[in-house]
């Protein structure tokens, strides 16, 4: 069998993107650079470039071409939802988030706190998982703005957002999700959860980076983060004409998400069940939560992740040590850390994020560099280990 050069298990970091979007960029980079909000011919191919992509990103969202507005990723979407939900609640001055949200979330939160808003964080359990009924005790009056995360990008672990978003709505706060993760690896829906706000990326389902989008249910006037007069002036600036296509065009290659899910849980099994065979003590975060069908976080008992990561990188494996955005901060996982793990445990863990690119024969190879080098970190030598199954022994 040919060994794979590279296998790339980074996919909820970021994704390769699909040869159909770069199509559909090109001539919006090249020939067709005309502005969309120019009335002339050309400026109307360009708008009309957008609004098929508008149709095609918000279809597949569930929500109403209306609904949503392009942004530059899930990070302005993320902003610009809980600044709109402070701006039009006038007087609440409070928000409910989650201890393992994204830093896009938390970071502003942090910063709101410094300005004077109160902002409450949901505790997960060991699992990753989130108590409603916490939720309910934490809701008040002046809560603006509920804002959880559809799929955890470390973990995978979901939350139930249909539930979340009708408790905060019997509260009288309105609901964002960031659906990031989750778009294309559940099934999800944004008029279906009942959400307010949505926010998803471009570049996690094969796009581009650089784009995204908000969806904002109908009837909810959107203040802008940036003003201008585009995107019905809830987000003012000259629309990214080739993300856009590019999103519109990856967008389309998603069609079938179940099709999707099956490969992906396929994947995820062979690696999780092969590796269990080599080191049965290594742990699965968040396996026993509902969670997405590509994310595996292995806790490796008490090795060192980051050594683990440079030993498959030379093996031509790309994995990631927790969160892309974490990593290469000296911090240990926050997601991790609400779990209530240790930061030896947390420093062991690594995360392996597939996609529909990826296939059974990478997984193979995967597992065989793994056995390898957990047999080698682990001091046992190879010879003793090829007699034994490969079994790694878990006593240290
Ligand atoms: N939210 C989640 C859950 C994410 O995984 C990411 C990307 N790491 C973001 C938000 C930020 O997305 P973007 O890169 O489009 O700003």
């Amino acid at each position: 069998m040919k060994t794979p050069r590279t296998v790339y298990l980074d996919s909820n970091a970021t994704t390769a993107m699909a040869p159909l979007a770069l199509d559909a960029m090109l001539p919006f980079l090249t020939t067709d650079y005309a502005n969309p909000s120019s009335s002339s011919l050309a400026g109307r191919h360009a708008r009309n470039a957008v609004e098929k992509a508008r149709t095609a990103v918000s279809q597949f969202l569930g929500a109403k071409p209306a609904e949503l507005v392009f942004t530059s990723g899930a990070t302005e979407s993320n902003h610009t939802a809980i600044l709109a939900a402070l701006s039009i609640s006038r007087g609440k001055r409070h928000l409910v988030t989650s201890q393992v949200e994204h830093p896009s979330i938390l970071l502003l939160c942090q910063h709101l706190e410094r300005l004077g808003i109160e902002v409450s964080y949901l505790p997960v359990d060991a699992e990753g998982r989130l108590d409603l009924d916490s939720l309910r005790t934490l809701l008040r009056e002046d809560t603006a703005l509920v804002s959880l995360m559809w799929a955890n990008n470390e973990t995978g672990v979901l939350f139930p957002i249909q539930e979340a978003a009708a408790i905060a709505h019997e509260a009288g706060a309105l609901f964002h999700c960031d659906a990031t993760q989750a778009v294309g690896k559940a099934v999800m829906g944004f008029a279906a959860s009942g959400v307010d706000f949505l926010s998803c990326s471009a570049h996690k389902i094969h796009g581009p980076k650089g784009v995204g989008a908000l969806c904002v249910r109908k009837g909810i006037e959107l203040p802008p983060l940036f003003h201008g007069h585009q995107e019905r002036g809830r987000r003012g600036g000259t629309e990214n004409v080739a993300a856009i296509a590019g999103f519109g065009a990856a967008v389309g290659l998603l069609a079938n998400v179940q099709d999707e899910i099956c490969h992906l849980v396929r994947l995820r099994d062979q690696f999780e069940n092969g590796l269990m065979a080599i080191m049965p003590c290594a742990r699965i975060h968040g396996q026993a939560a509902q969670r997405l069908p590509n994310t595996s976080n292995i806790g490796f008992l008490a090795l060192d992740g980051e050594e683990l990561l440079y030993r498959l990188e030379q093996e031509g494996i790309t994995a990631a040590l927790g969160a892309a955005c974490a990593a290469g901060g000296s911090k240990p996982s926050h997601v991790l850390t609400a779990m209530g793990f240790s930061e030896t445990a947390i420093l062991s863990s690594v995360r392996f994020s597939f996609s529909r690119l990826n296939h059974a024969e990478e997984v193979e190879y995967l597992l065989r560099s793994l056995g390898g080098i957990l047999l080698d970190m682990m001091e046992m030598p190879l010879s003793s280990a090829a007699g034994s199954n490969l079994a790694v022994s878990c006593m240290t």
